[in-house]
């Protein structure tokens, strides 16, 4: 008897107190299960399960006490057991796991060993929230099944094809380079994801096309892709720097920092926690959700309107900065939940820019859809498009191809 090839990918994503996961079958890119742990080490935590498995059925839910990572998977592994798609399945060829930030060094997703392990360990000064978490889950993981290859999909790989002319502060060289302060970008897996996804809702090839891809969650970056290439991204060091985002500031004179130390009399920490957590959207009206905010412009809330503006605004001057950059756009990608979902923002974002050949139709752009669209009239000479991101089936895709035997990869 031919042995059937491993086929699934469990996908994992580990946050500090959460962790989110998925398991594919990469013989069509279909779910079999989902689900979400969260508030781990905290009394109330909980446990979300989705069975997907031939159409599904109820999610199931358990809210008790999970102390840590290990718990955690372990809980997941049992639960993904119940469905008879248990982690000790011969059918499971590899875990992917979502890492935060690789640095200049790791440009593709890799096999985890030792060696990776340190130099992901190597860079926690410089993604002191994410790294660790992404580190546990995959001790954890690896823990839980040894034998199994695991594979290392970084959220910056897609962006070090910057050139250093976009990737270098203009800061002092030697300064920057002992401390490892460039550009690096985030959300790359998203990036990739919906500049390729782009290319093939145009019909066209990757390698011909220019987007400019909006990815707009609760945290939201800007990319200019070139012929399926990353040439400039808004995230920078951390992913602080670009867009007004949920509750990050985006792009701030670094002399606002200084300002508040000196004048304001505020710590290092309590500036970072201002920047981060209580600064964008909800420091700037109170409400972080575009859909809340909506609604109190809908009632003619003047603070949820300026706040609206002001991240309209900024979404427009990086636009205008990556239309530039790129000299030929061919096409403007909105995704992630505001990008996907609110009308009124990819509306105000091009408004004014017929000049530069962006428009959006106003029916089209108020269809809700969950597939990719244009939603740019026939005549416009860019494609305006919704293409909703899959940060998992994107890493479960680049997980598989570096662990399916030769023969499967090339069916
Ligand atoms: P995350 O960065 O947490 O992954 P998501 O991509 O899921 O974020 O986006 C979450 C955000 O999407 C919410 O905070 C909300 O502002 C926005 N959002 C979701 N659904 C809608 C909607 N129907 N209309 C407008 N905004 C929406």
């Amino acid at each position: 008897m031919t042995p059937v090839a491993a086929s699934r990918v469990l996908v994992l994503n580990s946050g500090s107190s959460s962790v989110k996961y998925q398991l594919l079958d990469m013989r069509d890119g279909s779910r079999l299960a989902a689900g979400l742990v969260e508030r781990i080490g905290e009394e109330t935590s909980r446990l979300k399960h989705t069975p997907l498995l031939g159409g599904g059925s109820e999610a199931r839910e358990q809210n008790r006490p999970i102390a840590d990572h290990e718990e955690a998977l372990k809980a997941v592994a049992a639960e993904l057991a119940q469905d008879g798609l248990g982690l000790d399945s011969p059918e499971l060829a590899a875990i992917g796991h979502r890492v935060v930030h690789g640095g200049k060094f790791f440009t593709q997703p890799t096999v985890i060993d030792d060696a990776v392990l340190k130099e992901v360990e190597r860079l926690i000064p410089v993604a002191p929230l994410h790294n660790p978490a992404n580190l546990t889950g995959i001790r954890t993981a690896m823990t839980l099944r040894p034998d199994l290859p695991q594979v290392a999909v970084f959220d910056t790989a897609f962006h070090t094809t910057m050139p250093e002319s976009a990737s270098r502060y203009a800061i002092d060289v030697k300064t920057a380079d002992e401390h490892r302060v460039q550009r690096y970008g985030f959300h790359g897996t998203s990036h990739a994801y919906v500049s390729r996804k782009t290319a093939e809702l145009l019909g066209r090839a990757p390698e011909e096309v220019n987007v400019i891809v909006l990815h707009l969650g609760n945290g939201a970056s800007a990319s200019a892709v070139r012929g399926g290439v990353c040439v400039d991204t808004s995230m920078g060091l951390t992913p602080l720097e670009g867009l007004v985002m949920g509750t990050r500031s985006g792009d701030v004179d670094p002399a606002v920092i200084f300002h508040l130390m000196r004048v304001g009399n505020m710590s290092a920490d309590e500036i970072d926690v201002l920047l981060n957590k209580k600064s964008g959207l909800i420091g700037l009206c109170g409400d972080n959700d575009m859909r809340e905010i909506r609604r109190r412009i809908d009632e003619g809330d003047q603070e949820a309107q300026l706040a609206f503006d002001i991240y309209v605004h900024r979404l427009k001057k990086y636009i205008g900065a990556y239309y530039a950059v790129l000299g030929r756009v061919d096409a403007l990608a909105f995704t992630a939940g505001v990008g996907e979902n609110a009308a009124p923002v990819r509306e105000a974002a091009v408004a004014g820019l017929e000049e530069l050949g962006l428009t959006v139709d106003g029916e089209l752009n108020s269809v809700r859809s969950d597939e990719a669209r244009i939603i740019s009239p026939e005549y416009a000479r860019v494609a305006v498009a919704v293409v909703p991101t899959d940060e998992e089936l994107e890493i479960a895709q680049q997980t598989y191809a570096l662990v399916a035997p030769p023969e499967v990869r090339n069916a």
